[in-house]
């Protein structure tokens, strides 16, 4: 099973300076910066996916600058996300449209042509057929039931363009693989149109519009659409949110996934922002410690406009808090006086009040909970990967980019860790059975 990470240019400086807080000023975004191969010293993926809707054009407003779209187009994509060195020769690049970023429009902007001629000059190995989400699902209606007009017609479009898409690609010649995408807006909908592109000559299914559905409905899409291709048929889940449960998947022969889930959560999570190895195959996870710039935070200026707070007196609650957690990091504060620090700035975060007025109130409380648990476990001290060793309790405060994403960047290696655990477990399972089955076939 392959883990493929979705670029959306997730790098980070490393000649950040963690104490000032800066980076040097000659710092040039991009061409300084590190990629999360770069950063750890080897790929914590399995290959790469980039979206066509992330480098943009005049079309469809991407993530790129325009110089660094005209850049993508000249040297192609291995060589844009530095993945042009021998050693990284094995990963994969996955192209797909990024049908979320034109999901109000009528049609893609984008034709199947143009897909196939951008994929094979700049270099992909596998390439995604032109689709077009479908965003309602019912779960219980049978097979081409149900289904709004609108849900129809993107059906037929995403169909009509992966036939001429797998046209072109046999037309140029093209040296990736085509990947043909399957939305539908229900388990047998989407079955039907792994069928058809089957039928077409299709080896390998992208299936789309997982997004928004939960563990339990993709694996009746999973059922639905194995039931209904042949089993050499390579299944492909885009956008796959639900990284962190992919051991229940398995069952489900999926080839490859691609996700950015291990390295958001880093800085989107309530709670889990630090992935550790758990017991048996499991992961663990850590709160990471809030200890935003004063100065920048909205929530924290708000109250310095409404005069609960001073700014000064919020800047020395926020050194006081960095200043202690290395303390404690270094050996010369106790957690109890770390975690008091951090809670006295996080009161004005999180409750808009002084830590006098609301240490007891119950989110406060279910804070103080979590960080005791972070900083007992010194969770950063656990872990061997190159941003853990050089960064040490930086990585664990969640504040600014460089730290948050340094964060992702480690929790992709524990989770790139996790799918190769995963993959051992069931090969090892899978030579245990043949070797039951031969040695009953001999008894
Ligand atoms: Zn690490």
């Amino acid at each position: 099973m392959k883990f493929i990470f979705a670029d959306s240019l997730d790098y980070v400086d490393p000649a950040f300076d963690f104490i000032a807080d800066r980076s040097p000023a000659e710092r040039q975004p991009y061409w300084d910066d590190a990629y999360p191969h770069e950063i750890l010293g080897y790929a914590p993926y399995d290959g790469v996916l980039v979206s066509r809707g992330i480098v943009g054009d005049h079309r469809v407003k991407g993530k790129y600058t325009a110089s660094q779209a005209r850049r993508f187009g000249l040297v192609g994509v291995r060589k844009f996300l530095r993945l042009d060195r021998p050693e990284f020769t094995h990963l994969d690049i996955f192209g797909d449209c990024g049908a979320f970023t034109y999901v109000n429009e009528d049609r893609p902007p984008y034709t199947p042509a143009e897909m196939a001629e951008f994929y094979d000059e700049c270099g992909f190995t596998h390439g995604c057929s032109v689709d077009h989400v479908i965003f309602d699902f019912y779960p219980a209606v049978v097979g081409m039931e149900g289904g709004s007009v609108d849900a129809k017609q993107r059906f037929d479009i995403t169909l009509e363009n992966a036939d001429q898409f797998l046209r072109e690609v046999e037309q140029i010649g093209a040296s990736f693989t085509p990947l043909g995408v399957v939305q539908g807006w229900s388990p047998g909908s989407m079955a039907e149109a792994a069928r058809r592109l089957v039928t077409m000559g299709y080896e390998y299914l992208a299936i789309g519009g997982m997004v928004p559905l939960k563990s339990p409905e993709i694996k009746i899409c999973l059922e639905a659409i194995r039931a209904a291709v042949p089993a050499s048929t390579k299944l492909h889940i885009l956008g796959f949110a639900k990284a962190d449960d992919i051991d229940s998947f398995h069952g489900y022969d999926i080839a490859s996934f691609d996700t950015t889930s291990p390295l958001i959560r880093a800085f989107k999570d309530a709670k889990k922002n630090y992935y550790l190895p758990g017991d048996g195959l499991a992961l663990r996870y850590f709160t990471s410690i809030r200890v935003p710039q004063a100065i920048e935070n909205p929530r924290l200026q708000r109250s310095v406009k409404r005069g609960t707070f001073r700014a000064e007196d919020l800047v020395r609650m926020e050194v006081a808090a960095l200043g202690s957690l290395r303390a404690f990091d270094r050996g010369e504060a106790d957690l109890d006086e770390a975690l008091h620090s951090v809670l006295v700035y996080s009161a004005p975060l999180f409750e808009e009040k002084p830590f006098e007025d609301c240490q007891n109130s119950p989110a406060l409380l279910q804070l103080a909970k979590r960080y005791r648990e972070t900083l007992s476990e010194r969770p950063w001290r656990q872990c061997p990967c190159a941003i853990c060793a050089a960064t040490s309790v930086e990585v664990i405060i969640f504040r600014g980019s460089n730290r948050n994403k340094r964060r992702g960047i480690h929790n992709l290696a524990v989770y790139k860790n996790h799918i190769e655990r995963l993959d051992l477990k069931r090969a090892v399972k899978r030579t245990d059975e043949i070797s039951r089955r031969l040695c009953a076939a001999e008894c």
